[in-house]
């Protein structure tokens, strides 16, 4: 997607080699026409896929999922990190080890809210080594429903993320892939854009 290619190229900061800093537009701060675009753009691939509802893990997934899921028409669905005290009803876990915290953490989603019957399209933000995505996977899979596809704002392609995720069978589509951040730089891996 070029325009968020360029919001990276002119806005992202690269904090190591495998760290880049989205604060300006993603992470912290949050453009909002960019997001309805992003929203527009998942939309559009999965318009025909029969979703039933957009899956994401807070906090940074929200922001792009919430207009994924607007656009559908659908709800979203945000698993959480903790477990609030207002979650008492029965809930689906995974073990998810969090790439930026180097620990793992558990999520939550009530089972209340997912259905044997449901169509479930997952959205976050980064995919480094695929972790986030493939618990938000394991909690579809335990409630018995399906798992359309995977959309991710930007992938690091010199990660394992992506490749551990197709290779399991699931679509992945991101908007944005990098193929490298050497000396400070995001090189993006050439293919066709959206
Ligand atoms: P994974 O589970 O695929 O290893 O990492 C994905 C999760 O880690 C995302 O939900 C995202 O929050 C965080 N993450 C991974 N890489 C980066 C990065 O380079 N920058 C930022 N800001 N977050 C990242």
């Amino acid at each position: 997607m070029r325009e968020l290619m360029k919001k990276i190229v002119e806005e992202g900061k690269v904090l190591s080699e495998h760290v880049l800093k989205v604060d300006r537009f993603l992470n912290h701060q949050v453009d909002p026409q960019l997001m309805k675009k992003i929203g527009e753009t998942f939309a559009n691939a999965f318009r025909h896929e029969g979703i039933t509802k957009v899956l994401t893990l807070e906090s940074s997934g929200i922001s792009p999922a919430l207009m994924t899921a607007y656009e559908l028409g659908v709800p979203l669905l945000v698993a959480r990190k903790r477990k609030p005290v207002t979650l008492s009803e029965d809930v689906y876990t995974a073990k998810v080890y969090s790439f930026t915290k180097q620990e793992e953490t558990e999520i939550f989603v009530s089972q209340s809210l997912l259905r044997r019957q449901d169509h479930v399209l997952i959205i976050d933000d980064f995919l480094a080594n695929g972790q986030a995505a493939l618990g938000l996977t394991n909690i579809v899979q335990q409630s018995g429903a399906s798992v359309a596809g995977i959309g991710i704002v930007i992938e690091k392609a010199f990660q394992d993320g992506g490749q551990l995720l197709r290779s399991r069978g699931f679509r992945v589509m991101s908007l944005a892939r990098i193929a490298s951040m050497r000396d400070g730089k995001v090189q993006f891996v050439k293919e066709v854009m959206y």
